[in-house]
């Protein structure tokens, strides 16, 4: 570093630091692959992941079309990185905020958001189709609420403009617009949309577009069956990805996505081990799952291809599962782990 202090603008409050975040080449990983592989480090944010840019566009718009007052409540159904991202965004914009949750949640996220002012309620874990799933619930109470604003995360397509106006255009100029690829996985498909209108768009289409599923999530085979919606099987370590119908944030881009596939548990896990040892990085396995990801797509475009993708947070809100040896027990994790890398699950 040449000097104590970087020329980054100054940034007001929360709001003003959500975004311009780096774009980190993966060194030794592209040593090692012959590839050239990108991450955004959206663990940078100050909420501490890439949902920190939705939940500052969903407030902005609602607040554009009148639709908040000053004192109002921002309601949301969320499992955590929104909730986490939103309850920063009301404390620093005077809102009230209330999540609801399911309750099969970590003690440690339901804390978080109670730091963060927010009026975390916990509801049976039931599926999307019962209406008193955490959405509805949330949707439910919003309405009953005077002067309350339902976010509504997948269905809200403010949240894939946030990154069409912001995550899509910094990729675009931290890569001088030199690259091949851009591949995520998805939640809500904000992040994917967003960012991949921009660079198609952008590069007339020369910048290919994928997808990168956990086991469970049913996009991909609805992307290879050209749009056949099965029933969700299976399930997967990672959390806040995979998804069991197309929502309406996904709905704007899935026809223009150049492909999808699967990433099992047993190389993401394998990946946030490797990742801390060979560049230094904490992160969850969500982003863990995006690198493998990344390199597998670049194993299919070429040599010296040039990939993007996403770091959606660090590890430290699951640090008590990924690190602990007992839990990878618990899941037949601890095998895939290479001996050496080991002695990092210290807990
Ligand atoms: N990774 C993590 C850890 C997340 O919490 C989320 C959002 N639920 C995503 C990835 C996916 O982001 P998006 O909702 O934009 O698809």
């Amino acid at each position: 570093m040449s000097r104590a202090f970087s020329n980054a603008a100054l940034a007001h409050t929360f709001t003003g630091a959500v975004g311009n975040t780096p774009l980190i080449y993966l060194k030794r990983l592209s040593e090692k692959t012959g590839y050239h592989i990108y991450g955004k480090s959206e663990l940078q944010n100050p909420g501490g992941s890439v949902k920190d840019r939705a939940a500052l566009g969903l407030i902005q718009d609602a607040e554009a079309k009148g639709m908040i007052k000053p004192g109002g409540t921002i309601v949301e159904g969320t499992a955590g990185n929104t909730g986490i991202g939103l309850a920063h965004v009301c404390r620093a914009r005077g809102y009230n905020c209330v999540i609801y949750m399911p309750n099969t949640q970590s003690q440690e996220k339901i804390d978080l958001l109670r730091m963060l002012g927010a009026d975390v309620r916990p509801v049976p874990a039931v599926a999307y189709e019962n209406p008193d799933n955490y959405n509805h619930q949330a949707k439910r109470f919003a309405e009953s609420t005077d002067n309350a604003f339902w976010t509504n995360q997948f269905d809200n397509t403010a949240n894939a403009h946030a990154h069409y106006v912001t995550t899509g255009p910094e990729i675009w100029e931290q890569t001088a617009g030199d690259l091949d690829a851009f591949i995520c996985s998805t939640g809500t498909g904000g992040t994917l949309a967003g960012v991949g209108k921009y660079l198609k768009e952008k590069s007339n289409g020369k910048v290919q577009v994928w997808l990168a599923d956990p086991p469970g999530s049913v996009l991909t085979s609805y992307y290879e069956s050209g749009g056949k919606l099965v029933e969700r099987t299976g399930s997967s370590i990672t959390e806040g990805i995979g998804q069991g119908r197309i929502t309406d944030n996904l709905a704007t881009f899935v026809k223009k996505l150049d492909g999808a596939f699967t990433v099992p548990d047993e190389k993401s896990i394998a990946m946030v081990y490797e990742l801390l040892d060979s560049e230094g990085l904490y992160l969850g396995v969500s982003s863990a799952l995006n690198v493998v990801a990344a390199v597998e797509l670049a194993e299919k475009l070429g040599k010296g291809s040039k990939v993007a993708t996403i770091l959606c947070d660090g590890a430290y809100r699951y640090q008590s599962r990924l690190f602990s040896k007992k839990w990878l027990a618990s899941k037949d994790l601890d095998k895939v782990i290479p001996p050496h890398l080991m002695k990092y699950a210290v807990l």
